[in-house]
């Protein structure tokens, strides 16, 4: 899969994602990632991007033509269109569903912007979607750009050690993940729970289920109405639910 990232701060997106997890990626040849600064394209000899907004206000807006130009440095000669997303506050909010769906597409192209934000006519051209990384204002696209192509990037086939590992993780069936242990066995009077000491596969497997439907009722409720969840899993949350009642 392949990544090109608009940008007016290259520098920035190089220094996180070329290194752990994504970066051995990269070196790896599973993911080719691409930075673009979009002042390279612009004809001003001052290297200026943008420029004051028609409806006033007060700020700045980013010019049209050096993104297109940008844009069109990379898509210009190929025989497809890239999926292009703005970052943008305005766009859907960004989920480990829409990652799986930008993870199916073998090009992607990333668009970051800054000050105001950028001139509606380039985005009309250019733009199939626009995504946010949640409801509040950043001053730039890098940071929801970067957390993008990281929750995208993990889940390239081989990217991580273990495939397996992003499947039980938070999100990934639309529950929470159960809590997990590591050594030593006892840290501060707190014991790792017993069951995943007991080298039964069957049990430690249903342990973590229920736990995992635990954490979701505890921390996020409100995933449970969209998560698949078999009878079993509904009688498990109802007797948990009162045995707590009864314990209230
Ligand atoms: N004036 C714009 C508005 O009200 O919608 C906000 C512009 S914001 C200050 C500058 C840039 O940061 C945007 O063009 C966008 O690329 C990025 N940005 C800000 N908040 C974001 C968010 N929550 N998700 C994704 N990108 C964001």
């Amino acid at each position: 899969m392949r990544f090109d990232v608009l940008t007016l701060f290259p520098d920035v997106l190089e220094a996180v994602l070329g290194s752990s997890i994504i970066g051995r990626a990269r070196d790896a040849g599973l993911l080719e990632l691409y930075f673009t600064d979009i002042r390279d394209y612009t004809k001003d000899k001052h290297r200026k991007v943008d420029d004051t907004p028609y409806s006033g206000g007060g700020g700045m807006l980013m010019s049209p033509e050096p993104v297109y130009a940008a844009y069109m440095s990379i898509a210009g000669d190929l025989p497809y269109k890239p999926y292009t997303v703005y970052m943008s506050p305005q766009g859907k909010v960004f989920d480990q569903s829409e990652a799986i769906r930008l993870a199916k597409h073998e090009h992607v192209i990333l668009l970051c912007g800054h000050y105001e934000g950028i001139d509606q006519r380039v985005l009309d051209e250019i733009v199939d979607a626009e995504m946010s990384l949640g409801d509040f204002v950043l001053t730039g696209g890098e940071i929801p750009a970067m957390a993008v192509i990281d929750a995208v990037a993990r889940l390239i086939p081989g990217v991580l050690a273990n495939d397996e590992s992003f499947q039980n993780e938070s999100h990934f069936q639309g529950l929470l993940e159960h809590p997990q242990y590591t050594k030593p066995r006892v840290w501060h009077d707190m014991e790792v729970p017993e069951v995943l000491l007991s080298g039964n596969h069957a049990l430690i497997e249903k342990w973590k289920h229920e736990q995992s439907l635990l954490n979701t009722l505890e921390k996020r409720p409100d995933m449970l109405r969209d998560a698949w969840i078999t009878e079993e899993d509904a009688e498990f949350i109802e007797r948990h639910r009162r045995a707590e009642d009864d314990k209230a």
